[in-house]
């Protein structure tokens, strides 16, 4: 049969095909007033899509550029920063922070779960400057708790910063930036805003902006200072990525009209729309008899899966991507050969994640020795799911069949 390429990746996602023709025309230098209109346009958007009053700030890089933007402009050698950590990305956090010179304490929590807010309580010292996490650890499928931790360092009255890598979190999962006290907040381009790499977003609360200033590592491309003066004129500091601008604007637009015209609406939408893949995907999974990866605090941006014991998940991938052309991810690191990995961040629609856990299912009817295993078992729990999340029909009962 014909296979259709499909990324069920976790970045990058799917493109919008509206952002992909906006690329496409975008050819316009970018110190005119065309491409300021268009700048300042999608910088307002920004705001609305993560939800924050504060500017946000829009670079030409992968969403680690961000990241380290915020431990370059927040902190200074020596800073004692605190790492909640439960994966990759979790790592990439303490690996930066030791990079610029942090005094770095790591709350670990094993691969596939997240940590205890006990234990973040006690790792908290007087003189943290900075706490680092992950609002979705897309390397495990794990939701860490932003609000809870919020809620803490407001409690406990640490002065420390809470700085959320939400690049997979963003449009996967409910943020109350200012509301909570999230003081950074980043996100990246090929995540839940379907377009290709190459941007990253962050705002920065009033107490982080009073840190950028009193902060003495070196930074130049990733100066924020400079970067912000230059946004609030429409402009950016160097070279813009014009085409990926011209994208997110397209994208920006379909996201609030998901959310009839509101874009805060739009992104609650896409929320509800992950959470609903996800779901969907958990059931399947389980119907089959495969075991979750993260059943305790799963994230919707993406469903990591066991292998059955002693099959490699290489296998898994590998028959999805030669059979149906359906790009799913392995572990990364340690997790390699034993999860695979489905994403739902973005524009992953019912259509897709019914395709693909059919899909599935030829997988484990061939390759997968599952006992008992039957074809509709993983569709049914899906459909089921779906029928429940969205109010949908459900199927008229047995007991009720029978009555009449
Ligand atoms: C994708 C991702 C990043 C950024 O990775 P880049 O390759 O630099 O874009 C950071 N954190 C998380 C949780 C991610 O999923």
């Amino acid at each position: 049969m014909i296979r259709k390429t499909r990324l069920f990746t976790p970045g990058p996602t799917p493109l919008l095909p509206a952002a992909q023709f906006a690329m496409a025309a975008a050819d316009i230098h970018h110190r005119t007033v065309e491409f300021r209109a268009l700048y300042q346009r999608v910088l307002d958007q920004l705001k609305e899509f993560v939800g924050t009053r504060q500017d946000v700030l829009l670079m030409a890089c992968s969403g680690t550029g961000a990241m380290e933007a915020s431990v370059s402009n927040l902190t200074s050698p020596g800073d004692r920063v605190l790492v909640l950590s439960a994966g990759k990305f979790g790592e990439r956090w303490r690996d930066i922070a030791k990079a610029f010179g942090c005094q770095v304490d790591v709350v670990n929590a094993p691969y596939g779960e997240t940590f205890l807010l006990d234990d973040v309580r006690n790792a908290l010292k007087p003189d943290t400057r900075a706490v680092l996490m992950q609002a979705t650890e897309t390397s495990t499928g794990v939701r860490h708790d932003v609000e809870g931790v919020a809620e803490l360092l407001k409690e406990s009255k640490s002065g420390a910063l809470l700085v959320v890598d939400a690049i997979t979190g963003l449009g996967t999962t409910h943020l109350d930036v200012d509301g909570w006290g999230v003081d950074v907040i980043i996100g990246g381009s090929q995540k839940a805003v379907m377009i290709p790499p190459g941007l990253a977003y962050l705002s920065l609360s009033d107490r982080a902006w009073a840190a950028v200033e009193t902060s003495k590592s070196p930074r130049y491309y990733f100066d924020l200072r400079k970067e912000r003066k230059n946004a609030q004129k429409g402009e950016s500091s160097y070279t813009p990525a014009v085409a990926l601008v011209a994208a997110l604007g397209a994208s920006l637009d379909f996201i609030a009209s998901q959310g009839g015209g509101d874009l805060a609406a739009g992104r609650k939408a896409l929320v509800e729309n992950a959470e609903t893949c996800a779901a969907m995907t958990r059931a399947a999974v389980e119907a089959l008899g495969l075991k979750l990866f993260a059943p305790e605090s799963p994230a919707a941006a993406a469903t990591a899966v066991y292998a059955p014991e002693g099959l490699d998940s290489g296998v898994i991938v590998k028959d999805l991507k030669t059979r149906f052309a359906a790009i799913v991810t392995n572990g990364q690191g340690e997790m390699k050969g034993k999860i695979f990995r489905i994403a739902h961040i973005g524009l992953f629609d019912y259509m897709d994640t019914i395709a693909l856990i059919g899909a599935l299912e030829q997988v484990a009817a061939s390759t997968l020795k599952i006992p008992g295993f039957e074809f509709g078992k993983a569709l049914a729990a899906a459909q089921n799911v779906y029928a429940e999340r969205t109010g949908a029909k459900k199927p008229v009962a047995e007991g009720a069949l029978a009555a009449r």
